[in-house]
């Protein structure tokens, strides 16, 4: 587990740092929250690090979903009867999560067979939908912005009072900034205009679901990304029209 800041823990990815590999992330208040949950089969080394951290099981408040991905949601179902914990999600995504609409798999992994395991979703339901803005009690008030394109309802969280903000799939850092994978973003379009959302906001640290958090100067490098993609895309993506 890697210290991020004195309230923000990270747990790596299971399988090092690749795209197969989903980071899960511990907030530390008198309650605990965790945001993102990791592929299928995590759950004893998840309720480990809950208790390394110094909570029991019932100290699990509240769990965060990014977007409803299975290599985000796969130990939802497990951890919400473990803990009773709030399922958080944003409205857009709660339908997947909930499995009232069907995930869509890409074609190319539909033939991975190996991939069935982990594309194969338990529904659990949503207790909160969040929408863009709304702020959550936890370290002095989190911000839930609205960042979609990978799927409908992704979300960044900001959270102020550690100068920190958790993107989700909105970007990967895995050995450099990148784009989520094209085969599972549903709006591309949108998804850029979101990164453009938050390379206007002021943040210190910038956390992912996939790579390596960066730990200084983050909305800086996150700019500078933001202008160099926006210089390689055609009008009709960068929606620049002039
Ligand atoms: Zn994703
Ligand atoms: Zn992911």
């Amino acid at each position: 587990m890697k210290k991020i800041t004195s309230n923000i823990y990270m747990k790596n990815g299971l399988w090092g740092t690749g795209i197969l590999s989903t980071n899960v992330y511990f907030l530390t208040d008198t309650k605990l929250t965790i945001v993102d949950t990791g592929y299928k089969g995590r759950v004893s080394q998840i309720c480990r690090d809950i208790k390394r951290l110094g909570y029991s099981l019932s100290d699990v408040e509240n769990i965060i979903l990014t977007h409803y991905h299975v290599d985000h949601t796969g130990n939802l179902l497990k951890l919400k009867q473990l803990t009773g914990a709030n399922i958080i999600a944003h409205m857009d995504d709660a339908p997947y999560i909930e499995g009232r609409l069907p995930h869509p798999c890409p074609k190319a992994l539909r033939q991975l067979k190996f991939m069935e395991h982990f594309w194969n979703p338990d529904p659990v339901e949503v207790d909160v939908t969040f929408k863009d803005g709304d702020i959550l009690p936890v370290l002095g008030g989190i911000k839930i912005i609205h960042t979609p394109g990978h799927t409908p309802g992704s979300i960044s969280i900001h959270i102020r009072q550690e100068d920190a903000l958790i993107t989700g799939d909105l970007l990967a850092n895995t050995f450099k900034l990148s784009l989520p994978s094209r085969e599972f973003t549903v709006d591309i379009t949108q998804e850029i205009q979101s990164i453009q959302k938050i390379a206007d906001m002021e943040f210190n640290i910038v956390c992912f679901g996939h790579g390596v958090p960066l730990m200084r100067g983050a909305h800086k490098k996150i700019k500078k990304y933001y202008l160099k993609l926006k210089k390689t895309l055609p009008n009709s993506l960068s929606g620049d029209n002039t």
